[in-house]
């Protein structure tokens, strides 16, 4: 085995040995000199306390004491050494990995096994042959091993690739199904479902909720006079504002058609009529052009109705009531905006 020391310290170990020798009058053959860097160097403690006790004891360092230092520890005597030592740090590995294998609990019981079948070797104090072929042995199976955890990461990562594409194409597909593709508003079915969870959520919090519907006035003549496009062009803007308007709670859908709905979640009916008034004034205000021709578009116009939600009442009543106060913002003269308060005063006051 090659000695491990640095050239500074082979050859402070060497003058120093050489010293110690010649003071000791020990003759500097290559077998004294052997034994004497070893204990220089404290390589073996066993050697050290040996030659302590001669140094301390004040016998001399004869032919026969040096002979006998020499078969008792210059028959490899650094290899015994570093021998235990490689062999403790090669058990100390093994038992991280054995640690670390048996919390990854990864189905790596073959290999697991193989090292504790080495450990067990180890700890029968091998030979430096024996201690060499069994690190290759640990060597031949730890390159197995980590092959076959190469592909098992390899596995991971493709099929956590795979799954983060699935799932981003499952969020694709979900917002699909519950987006309008036309004004990428909340639609009907995502709607529907909204409103069922903002009534449920209104009673548990003992909130107010209230409902906006809204339906785009003479959008019929709107198509006719303009074409189904420019029409779409409109859908398109009143949805712009509804989302505009819409806070991060409220939910703006495309009820259908040229409706429109916002459920908007702890808002009394007071405010949910300002939030509507505020969309209707953003709507009606839209300077309105064809930009292919440059012509220039009639106003369009919003009635809405407001309507709060009641004790234990259903979803579907509430949009009914909210409907009703959109029929009579029609009914009114559109463009305005109507709450269900208004539903309930007598005809001719409404007017007003
Ligand atoms: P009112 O003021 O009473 O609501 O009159 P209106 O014309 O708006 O109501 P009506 O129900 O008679 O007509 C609704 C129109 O909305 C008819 C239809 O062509 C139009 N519409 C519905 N969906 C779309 C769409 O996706 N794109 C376009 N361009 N028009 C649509
Ligand atoms: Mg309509
Ligand atoms: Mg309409």
């Amino acid at each position: 085995m090659k000695s491990p020391d640095t050239l500074d310290v082979a050859a402070h170990c060497a003058r120093a040995a050489l010293a110690m020798m010649e003071r000791h009058k020990v003759p500097p053959h290559p077998e004294n000199y052997a034994i004497w860097y070893a204990y220089v160097a404290g390589r073996n403690p066993d050697l050290t306390a040996a030659i302590d006790a001669i140094l301390q004891s004040g016998k001399k360092f004869t032919a026969k004491v040096n002979d006998e230092l020499y078969e008792r520890f210059a028959v490899f005597p650094q290899d015994t050494a570093e021998l235990r030592e490689v062999g403790q740090r090669v058990e100390e590995a093994v038992g991280r990995v054995l640690e670390y294998l048996s919390n990854a609990n990864q189905g790596t019981s073959n290999y697991g096994a193989a090292l504790e079948d080495f450990s067990g070797k180890l700890a029968d104090g091998p030979s430096a042959a024996g201690l060499s072929e069994l690190i290759s042995g640990i060597l031949a199976e730890t390159k197995v091993m980590a092959d076959l955890n190469r592909q098992l990461e390899q596995r991971l990562e493709n099929s956590s690739n795979e799954v983060a594409r699935l799932r981003n194409h499952l969020d694709d597909l979900k917002r699909e199904a519950s987006t309008d593709a036309l004004t990428q508003l909340a639609n009907r079915k995502l709607f529907d479902h909204s409103l069922n969870l903002a009534v449920l959520d209104a009673r548990a919090a003992d909130a107010p909720l209230s409902l906006l519907m809204i339906d785009i006035d003479h959008f019929k003549q709107f198509n006719d006079t303009y074409g189904h496009q420019l029409g779409d062009q409109v859908l398109k803007l009143v949805a712009r504002s509804l989302s505009e308007v819409a806070q991060a709670k409220d939910t703006a859908a495309r009820y259908g058609g040229e409706e429109f709905a916002v459920i908007l979640p702890a808002t009394p009916l007071e405010k949910s009529m300002e939030v509507a008034e505020t969309i209707r004034n953003q709507v009606s205000t839209k300077r309105l052009t064809n930009r292919r021709t440059g012509q220039v578009l009639g106003q369009v116009t919003l009635s809405i109705g407001a309507a709060l939600l009641r004790e234990a009442e259903a979803p579907d009543s509430l949009v009914h009531r909210a409907d009703e106060a959109m029929y009579l913002a029609k009914r009114d003269g559109r463009n305005r905006v109507k709450s269900e308060i208004d539903l309930e005063k007598p005809t001719g006051e409404a007017a007003k």
